[in-house]
């Protein structure tokens, strides 16, 4: 592990035409907030605070624009496939741009930026490929008594107007996954990013209005949590609220929401199983990738492992040994493999958390230091039950690893959560891996890798505290459209 090094910062070589986007329009608000890089605080540049009366203006001008094109004639499907084609192909060829704007505004190193730029790029080309699956089908009327004489089918209609609220940790994919599939369902969105990565937001809205999306069915109101996200998802124009962040402020936004659908991808605490029959090496690895990409930022970060007793000694070696290898540093340089976290206080709640786990008898094996917004990749072991390590999110660097004596031991103990995101299970015994999968409750299991996989094609989110529905693209346009049925009563 390395030290961070102090070098000059450069001022952004990209700046957003406006500091919010409604109406149509680029605009100003009356306040303003400011973006800092969280490597060493240094003023990135200023966007709108949005006031409550400036999310109304917004939130009604995207209304007013869905309204007149209800039935989807001004903005028909073939027209947004092809805004959202361009859009993907615009993204990556202003991935410089944009990969600057994630890792400067955010936790990101510039590496793992440009990997979010083409994972955006695909989420926005599976949006395009969505317009074709608009479809209904008839319905079978005669099939009743009561419906004979009657002909009629349903077709897909876009909910209205979608507010999206987003996170910071990966701010441009996370933001497509909820533009992209709302646009392709025929809606508008007003979109409330993470205080911390607004740029990354507007970087991206100036994207798709450039791709051809009307101005008026996309707002960006940069803003606080409790002011301009409070005001919009409590906004009565808005008929579905799509929020990824914390479980905390998930039950904020549902309790503003009120009676909206409501869309929510919360957190996880995930844990990866390893069997005493799995490659020792590939599955340490794998969990140390898991772990510590994005300095474990992630919601699908692995946190805690369940250890075969029998290989747990050099499970653990291993883990040592790689996690040491990880160099932590300065985002910009291609050598880092760990930057910082989103800011100091976070930083410092992580190493509050360590120092907890350490009070109580948990032993450090490597890391639990730091230094401003940067946290060391930390493993530990002979972590309490009751730890904040074992049962909460951490969202940092941050792994625990323990020995377990029955494969029933590890599932019992994986399912010990009051969240449900992801699991990995490392085992070359498929029976017992599917058995395992089986009994694990989570959204999703990953046979033979970490719980850090995803595509963004599949059906993404969990059970419990882990949110309300699913996201991945296909599942959060057919949740972002409803059902029409149009009967006729024939001879009337
Ligand atoms: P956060 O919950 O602090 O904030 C998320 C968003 O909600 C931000 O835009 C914030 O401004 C807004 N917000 C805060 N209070 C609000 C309120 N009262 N009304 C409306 N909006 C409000 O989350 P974060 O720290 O930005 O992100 C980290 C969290 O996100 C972690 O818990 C992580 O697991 C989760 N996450 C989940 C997924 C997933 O897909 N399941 C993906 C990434 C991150």
């Amino acid at each position: 592990m390395t030290t961070v090094e102090t070098a000059p910062a450069t001022p952004l070589t990209w700046r957003p035409p406006a500091g919010a986007l409604w109406s149509g329009r680029w605009v100003d608000g009356a306040s303003t907030m400011p973006v800092h890089d969280p490597e060493d605080g240094r003023l990135l540049g200023h966007v709108t605070d949005t006031s409550p009366t400036e999310v109304d203006q917004a939130v009604t001008g995207v209304a007013t624009a869905v309204a007149s094109g209800a039935s989807g004639k001004s903005w028909p499907p073939w027209k947004r496939r092809e805004a959202l084609e361009e859009a993907a192909a615009l993204v990556l060829r202003r991935r410089e741009r944009l990969a600057e704007v994630i890792s400067r505004e955010g936790c990101k190193t510039l590496r793992e930026a440009n990997g979010e730029v083409s994972r955006a790029a695909e989420t926005l080309r599976l949006s395009a490929r969505q317009t074709d699956r608009l479809t209904g089908e008839t319905l079978p009327f005669s099939d009743t008594s009561r419906g004979e004489g009657r002909l009629g089918w349903y077709t897909r209609e876009p909910v209205g107007v979608v507010a999206a609220i987003t996170p910071f940790n990966d701010p441009l994919n996370l933001v497509a996954h909820k533009v992209g599939p709302a646009l392709a369902g025929g809606n508008g969105v007003v979109l409330k990013p993470a205080e911390a990565t607004p740029l990354t937001a507007l970087a991206f809205a100036e994207i798709l209005l450039d791709a051809g999306v009307p101005a008026g069915r996309l707002a960006v109101v940069p803003g606080t949590g409790s002011g301009a996200g409070h005001a919009l998802v409590s906004h009565p124009l808005v008929d579905l609220v799509s929020f990824t962040g914390g479980h905390r402020t998930g039950n904020a936004v549902a309790s503003a929401a009120g009676a909206k659908k409501t869309l929510m991808e919360l957190g996880g605490n995930n844990a990866v199983l390893v069997l005493d029959d799995a490659d020792t090496p590939a599955a340490a690895q794998a969990v140390v990738a898991g772990a510590f990409g994005v300095a474990g930022q992630n919601c699908l970060s692995v946190q805690r492992v369940f250890v075969a007793a029998r290989i747990a000694a050099p499970f653990l070696r291993h883990v040592i040994a790689a996690t040491e290898e990880l160099r932590v540093g300065r985002k910009a340089d291609p050598r880092t493999d760990i930057g910082p976290l989103i800011s100091e206080r976070e930083a410092r709640r992580v190493e509050g958390w360590v120092q907890e786990a350490r009070e109580s008898g948990a032993v450090v094996h490597t890391g639990g230091r730091r230094d401003g917004a940067f946290h060391w990749p930390t493993v530990l072991t002979d972590v309490p039950a009751d730890a904040k390590v074992m049962t909460e999110e951490i969202f940092g660097p941050v792994l625990v690893v323990e020995p377990i004596d029955t494969v029933d031991e590890a599932v019992a103990r994986a399912n010990d959560t009051r969240y449900g995101l992801q699991a990995g299970v490392f085992t070359t015994a498929l029976d017992t891996a599917l058995d395992i999968a089986e009994r694990l409750r989570v959204g999703a299991v990953m046979i033979n890798d970490s719980s850090d996989f995803r595509i963004d094609a599949m059906p993404f989110g969990g059970p419990k505290r882990s949110g309300v529905g699913r996201e991945g693209v296909r599942y959060a346009v057919e949740a972002m459209t409803e059902p029409k049925v149009v009967a006729v009563r024939r001879g009337a």
